[in-house]
């Protein structure tokens, strides 16, 4: 089967106990039947606690109430994995953060961004991780059911092609201007496939000015559309919204980064009038691009991320739309953070590396609030708020 595979989805290895963070903190971990029926049949003491620590309404969730996972030891190691071995432990934890979906016809094999050793991965390695071709096995049931050559070759080829528009000149990183063209670019090509999708004409997305290369080139000529509203970067009362939905109240650990980073901000801002607010914004911005280019380049590799993990969904939801929108979220989320946490401490690649899987953990893990997130964005963008798709 043609498998699209992350470069980086080979290297993984668990830190382990030499995690900085863990993924055993902060979510409810579903109980798989399968694993569930094994915990069902264990006798002994170990049989007792695995039941006794199943909770929730249908009692198939460890960790329901998003604390410390039980199992979770001193020495930073799962006490199943460590006693019983990995049968016991839910599917999930024992996949986790490898995400493979299997179309049928083609899979997309991907790490998610949520562990921190994925995070500094792409972010610490000297080249940007590529999207490999290869033939193999998908290893997972299929995901899906559309069945339509031609789409898949118009969400694949649409694909490389924004992931090549990302290749910018070394210069161009020092101007916030480039990731805003960028994103003009993106959301524009997204409308206008959404709309030639909708209407069934297909096959003006295959020729040349219904690519995604034309609206970013577009979008740096005097005709870019929208052009007098800045995506890059969003009004700083479109991120106050963002942080104000139960964002901040993702992570309950006195001290976490994410929640001191927030509070710095509102030190910074919260006296200040919208129109004040905004200028300080817009220069904090432009003098955070401009100091230094690793972190426009950390910008750029995060959304061309985003696009090798989540863009081919496409092909089952047809929203081209939906994820333009929340790419421009997850982009600006990303500067937020990390232009507040630089006013206070060492912006370090580390920093970077943290400061980004406690954002995808917060925001991309938690359906309600990327629905009140997206509905946020959409305000600030020429779009309606769509049904949102998973
Ligand atoms: S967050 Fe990643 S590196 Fe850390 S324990 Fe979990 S899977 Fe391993």
């Amino acid at each position: 089967m043609k498998v699209l595979k992350n470069e980086l989805f080979d290297e993984f290895k668990c830190l382990a106990g030499e995690c900085p963070e863990t993924c055993c903190y902060g979510w409810r971990i579903i109980v798989d039947d399968e694993t569930k029926e094994r915990i069902m049949e264990k006798d002994g003491i170990w049989g007792k606690c695995l039941r006794l620590c199943l909770s929730g309404p249908d009692k198939n969730f460890f960790n329901y109430d998003s604390g410390s996972c039980l199992f979770h030891g001193i020495s930073g190691l799962c006490n199943i994995q460590k006693k019983l071995g990995t049968e016991y432990m839910p599917e999930i934890c024992r996949k986790y953060p490898r995400e493979v979906r299997d179309y049928g016809s083609f899979a997309t094999k991907n790490l998610d961004l949520s562990c921190i050793c994925v995070s500094k991965m792409l972010l610490e390695r000297d080249e940007r991780p590529a999207l490999i071709e290869c033939d193999e096995e998908s290893g997972r049931d299929r995901h899906g059911s559309n069945d339509d050559p031609q789409f898949e070759e118009i969400v694949l080829d649409s694909q490389k092609e924004l992931i090549k528009i990302l290749q910018v000149k070394p210069q161009l990183l020092f101007d916030p201007v480039t990731m805003d063209r960028i994103l003009h670019g993106l959301l524009a090509y997204c409308q206008f496939a959404q709309e030639t999708v909708l209407e069934h004409k297909d096959m003006k997305l295959t020729k040349d000015d219904g690519r995604p290369s034309y609206f970013y080139e577009l979008c740096k000529s005097d005709d870019m559309p929208d052009a007098g509203r800045s995506y890059f970067p969003l009004p700083i009362m479109a991120l106050n919204r963002l942080i104000n939905t139960q964002f901040d109240l993702q992570d309950s650990r006195p001290f976490s980064m994410i929640n001191r980073t927030i509070e710095w901000y509102h030190h910074k801002f919260d006296l200040k009038t919208e129109i004040e607010g905004q200028k300080v914004w817009t220069r904090m911005v432009t003098d955070f691009i401009r100091e230094d280019p690793s972190r426009m380049e950390a910008l750029l590799r995060y959304l061309q991320y985003d696009i090798q993990q989540c863009y081919s969904e496409i092909y089952e939801n047809y929203s081209f739309v939906h994820f333009a929108v929340a790419a421009i979220m997850h982009v600006n989320m990303f500067l937020f953070l990390m232009v507040n946490y630089n006013r206070r401490k060492k912006l370090t690649p580390l920093a970077m590396a943290k400061l980004l899987s406690a954002y995808e953990r917060a925001a991309c893990h938690n359906l309600g609030l990327s629905k009140d997130m997206y509905a946020i964005v959409c305000d600030y963008l020429p779009v309606q708020t769509l049904e949102f798709s998973t």
